[in-house]
């Protein structure tokens, strides 16, 4: 089993507050991360459209939203203990917009929103301040949660990812990793969206639960505890996970896993139409709603890594 545990910048359909896409950082063989094992579970054609086609999509206000105070509560940590106040947080908005808007597609992204404005789309936001504005509330929420000056990271927006001995290759990024004195270990997401209704805590602990497994698996400890912070709300979801449920867990994603390579291998993926697909850049190209999928790109599937004995097609 090899191992790599290294600082390295930090996706579903629209869930507010995930920190940037994977897709920016790709591995170097086909691997497995909670977003993308999280897709084929919703939708096996939204995986593929994802992973192996990797078709673009648009970006969101309220993702870029999320990105934004990702990084905002990341530099904060690079201020000493003391400095971490409310004031010093929104001090670092400015700075994180400036950089974020200079990122492929965001500034046109206000633009239009601006248009939809004009045309009166309730949901637009007034103006880049009020947008702003929305963001500094999330900041300032976090410090009704923790208090930063009383926490040292061990690490921000951390790479973690391990080979499992039959080859599969986790790999996440953890938002803030904790070590005490002791050695334990508690792995911190923030979210910018509400806290999920009970019967959805299992899906938001889905992610928690992979970087507890390359945590384990990597450092020989499990984690004494995942914590979400929902900063919209204010609110906290925390667990603590065991050994026995990490090997369970472990399984879990090698069927998961072995479920994409006989996708991979026969170019199956199958649309799974729930109220998930309304989020959906895809619906064009989705047999559920009309559309016919583009061949299967098995020559790009083949030079990612993919096993496949699907024919290449040419395409004009
Ligand atoms: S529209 Fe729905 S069923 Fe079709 S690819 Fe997207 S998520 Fe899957």
């Amino acid at each position: 089993m090899t191992a790599i545990l290294r600082s390295e910048p930090a996706p579903e359909l629209p869930v507010e507050g995930s920190a940037a896409p994977d897709e920016a950082r790709a591995p170097r063989r086909p691997s497995l991360s909670p977003s993308r094992a999280a897709d084929f579970k919703t939708c096996p054609l939204l995986y593929r459209f994802r992973t192996i086609d990797r078709l673009p999509e648009r970006k969101s206000l309220a993702a870029v939203r999320g990105t934004l105070v990702h990084a905002v509560l990341e530099r904060l940590y690079d201020l000493p203990p003391a400095a971490r106040t409310v004031e010093a947080a929104q001090e670092l908005l400015a700075p994180a917009w400036a950089d974020l808007r200079e990122e492929q597609g965001v500034a046109e992204l206000f633009e239009t929103a601006q248009d939809d404005a004009a045309e009166s789309d309730a949901s637009a936001p007034e103006s880049v301040e009020a947008w702003l504005s929305s963001a500094g509330k999330l900041v300032e929420k976090y410090f009704t949660l923790e208090d930063p000056t009383r926490i040292q990271p061990h690490g921000r927006e951390e790479l973690v990812e391990v080979t499992l001995p039959d080859g599969l290759l986790l790999r996440g990024y953890v938002d803030r990793l904790d070590v005490a004195p002791n050695g334990a270990l508690r792995v911190v997401d923030y979210k910018t969206g509400g806290m999920p209704r009970e019967a959805f805590e299992a899906k938001a602990l889905f992610q928690m639960k992979f970087y507890a497994l390359v945590l384990w698996r990597t450092r020989g400890v499990v984690a004494a505890q995942l914590k979400l912070l929902y900063l919209k709300d204010g609110d906290a979801l925390t667990y603590a996970p065991d050994e026995a449920e990490l090997v369970r867990f472990e399984r879990t994603l090698q069927a998961i896993w072995a479920a994409i390579e006989r996708a991979v291998a026969t170019g199956d993926f199958r649309p799974n139409k729930t109220r998930l697909c309304d989020w959906c850049d895809h619906q064009a190209l989705c047999p559920s709603f009309g559309g016919t999928p583009p061949p299967f790109p098995a020559a790009a599937a083949a030079a990612a890594g993919w096993q496949t004995s699907l024919p290449v097609v040419e395409l004009d």
